[in-house]
C-alpha cells in the first residue's frame, strides 16, 4: 500500500487539487473531512461526536478520525495506492498513520504541502461553494460553474460550508497555525516533505504537486 499526504491550510486548495491528481496518480482521493462531513449527514455515532467541533471549526479527537481512516485503509488491500486530503493534521494523527501504513507493509511516498499566504485563504474560503451531493469544489469569482449555483460534474445544486464563515473561518485558520505547522515541520524532520506554491490555476498546482513527488 502506498500513501501520499497532501497538507495544506483550510483553503490552500487540496480537495481542488486532489480531483486533479487521482487519474493523474492513480490514487484514491481520501479526504477526511468529506468522510467527516458524511458521518454528520448520516447521522453515525461518529458523526454526531464529530459535530459540534466541526461547527466550531476545532479537529475532532484524534482517536476518532483515527480510526475511520484506519478502517478505511485497511479495507483497501496491499495494492492501493491513496492520496490523504486532510489527514493527517497533526503530530500524534501522523504517527497513528505510520503504524497503520507499516502494519499493512506499506509506505508514505511523501507528504506535499500547498503554500498559500493567509489573506489569500480567507478570500478563497468565503467564496467557496461546493457540490452538496458530489463535493466539487467551486469560487464565485475564480472557479465559477458554468451554471449559477449548479454543479458542472452532477447537476446538483452548489451550497456554502457551515464553517466557512468568517468566524469559523478565522477560528480554523488558527487551529492550522497551532496543530498542522508543528506536523509539516515533523515530516520535513524526516525529510519526506516538499512544498508547493499553491497558488495559480488549479491544473498548474496539481503538476506542481506530481512534479514534487517526483512521479
Ligand atoms: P476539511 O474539509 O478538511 O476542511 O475539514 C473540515 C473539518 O473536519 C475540520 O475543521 C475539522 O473539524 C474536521 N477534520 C477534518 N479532518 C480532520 C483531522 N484529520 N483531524 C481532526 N479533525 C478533522
Amino acid at each position: 500500500m502506498e500513501t501520499i499526504v497532501l497538507l495544506g491550510a483550510p483553503g490552500a486548495g487540496k480537495g481542488t487539487a486532489a480531483a486533479r491528481l487521482v487519474s493523474r496518480l492513480g490514487v484514491r482521493h481520501v479526504s477526511s473531512g468529506d468522510l467527516l462531513r458524511g458521518a454528520v449527514k448520516q447521522g453515525t455515532a461518529a458523526g454526531i461526536e464529530a459535530d459540534g467541533y466541526m461547527k466550531r471549526g476545532e479537529l475532532v479527537p484524534d482517536a476518532l478520525i483515527g480510526r475511520i481512516i484506519a478502517d478505511l485503509l485497511a479495507a483497501g488491500g496491499p495494492d492501493a495506492r491513496y492520496l490523504l486530503d486532510g489527514f493527517p493534521r497533526t503530530v500524534p494523527q501522523a504517527e497513528m498513520l505510520q503504524q497503520v501504513v507499516a502494519a499493512q507493509g506499506g509506505h508514505i511516498r511523501g507528504a506535499v504541502v500547498l503554500d498559500v499566504a493567509e489573506e489569500v485563504l480567507v478570500d478563497r474560503l468565503a467564496g467557496r461553494r461546493v457540490c452538496s451531493k458530489c463535493s466539487a469544489g467551486y469560487h464565485i469569482r475564480t472557479l465559477p460553474p458554468k451554471i449559477a449555483d449548479t454543479c458542472d460534474a452532477c447537476g446538483a445544486k452548489l451550497v456554502q460550508r457551515s464553517d466557512d464563515n468568517a468566524e469559523t473561518v478565522r477560528n480554523r485558520l488558527a487551529v492550522f497555525r497551532r496543530n498542522t505547522e508543528p506536523l509539516i515541520a515533523w515530516y520535513a524532520a524526516r525529510k519526506q516533505l516538499a512544498r508547493v506554491d499553491g497558488v495559480g490555476g488549479a491544473d498548474a498546482v496539481a503538476e506542481r504537486v506530481i512534479q514534487a513527488l517526483g512521479a
